[in-house]
């Protein structure tokens, strides 16, 4: 039979254990919220860009980390380049480590199914946490994509117990499965979302993709303080190729024209087929004369020498071009009025290029090339 004083005691010890479970459960229920929260974010990215953003900066935040990086491999730098025509290039996120093959990149890629936890060691993860020091623990979170490793999100932190092996990895195997659902959903997002911007016959960007471009790239020259010069190009009587020679040979003039006027250009401007035969090229941070003489190069280049068609023929064609230039001012918000009225004004030009005779280059009102 117990005493008084051992009931007591037994019951103490019971309400403290009570306490102490009630405290984990809340702290697990703490933690289960706060993991949901992150996981939304990532299920939240309207794009791959701020999915990186969210997946880097956001859980760096939420985990108050050292160091989060991402690492990704792309092999055909096929994620380089949807990362670049978002306009979000891999080089602006400094913690996102692009490579070509996961092999020699940190010994764990050899068996990443599960997260991997443990000791941060310099000759192992100095690659996938470039640029940092003071690393205690590390956790590596693998990203499949249709079954394959194709890269990790890597948790760093200054605390040696933080990620030890002997830590459930529940939390992080499921933000894994998130993460990499996220990264195949934006990737195709942002294939389905290039195929939208491309024209099938140059494979030039088309007017679509040119709406969006020119808004980004007032919005910089805005920032910047610098000018943007707008080209626009029209074959001369394109009618009569189709006319004389068929609708394929028409189609290979375009395409050879496409071809002409990209020899010519900065991979920094912005080239799209705007219409049938009408193309629009985009110079960011290019003075009024600059433009002018890219513009005439263009010209004579279409001209040069005559095109090929498929029937063995060649025919010789003219384009007109059309110019105007903005240098927007610093607090301008319209951007959409402003890049409207920089389109308009480079047509009125060609317009006024064939009036004047076609196969001329035309500066609209206030040019100052
Ligand atoms: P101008 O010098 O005034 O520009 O005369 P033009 O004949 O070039 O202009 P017009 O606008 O009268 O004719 C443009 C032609 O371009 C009509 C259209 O059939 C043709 N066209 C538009 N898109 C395509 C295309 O994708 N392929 C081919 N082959 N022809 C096209
Ligand atoms: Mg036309
Ligand atoms: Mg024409």
């Amino acid at each position: 039979m117990q005493s008084v004083e051992e009931l007591t005691a037994d019951l103490e010890l019971r309400r403290r254990q009570l306490d102490e479970l009630t405290a984990e459960v809340a702290l697990n229920d703490d933690k289960m919220r706060r993991s949901q929260q992150r996981e939304l974010r990532l299920l939240q990215a309207t794009d791959l860009g701020s999915l990186l953003e969210e997946m880097i900066g956001g859980l760096r935040e939420s985990y108050r980390l050292k160091y989060v990086s991402v690492v990704l491999c792309d092999p055909d730098h096929d994620i380089r380049h949807l990362l670049l025509a978002s306009g979000t290039p891999a080089e602006s996120f400094p913690r996102l480590v692009m490579v070509e093959s996961l092999t020699g990149l940190a010994p764990q890629y050899v068996a990443l199914c599960r997260p991997w936890l443990g000791d941060y060691a310099t000759c192992d993860h100095q690659l996938i946490f470039p640029d940092t020091s003071g690393i205690a623990t590390v956790a590596m979170i693998p990203l499949i994509f249709r079954g394959n490793l194709i890269g990790s999100i890597n948790l760093g932190s200054d605390d040696a117990q933080r990620f030890t092996r002997e830590h459930a990895s529940d939390f992080l195997a499921h933000l894994g499965i998130i993460g990499s659902f996220c990264i195949e959903n934006g990737l195709n997002r942002a294939r389905l979302l290039r195929s939208g911007f491309t024209d099938v016959l140059t494979g030039w960007h088309n007017r679509r993709y040119l709406q969006v471009r020119l808004k980004e790239e007032l919005a910089r020259a805005c920032r910047d303080g610098s000018n943007l010069v707008c080209l626009m190009l029209d074959i001369d009587h394109f009618k009569q190729v189709n006319d004389t020679w068929g609708h394929a040979a028409g189609d290979a003039v375009l395409q050879e024209l496409a071809q002409r006027v990209e020899a010519q250009v900065r991979a920094s401007d912005v080239a799209a087929r705007y219409g049938g035969e009408e193309f629009v090229v985009l110079l960011p941070n290019t003075d009024d004369e600059a433009g002018a003489r890219l513009a005439e190069r263009i010209r004579a280049a279409v001209s040069a020498t005559p095109i090929e068609l498929p029937g063995g023929e060649s025919v010789r064609i003219t384009a007109s071009i059309g110019i105007a230039g903005i240098a927007p001012d610093k607090d301008e918000t319209d951007l959409k009025t402003i890049g409207d009225s920089l389109i308009a004004r480079a047509d009125v030009a060609l317009y006024s290029a064939k009036t004047a005779g076609r196969n001329k280059v035309v500066a609209g009102a206030g040019y100052a090339g």
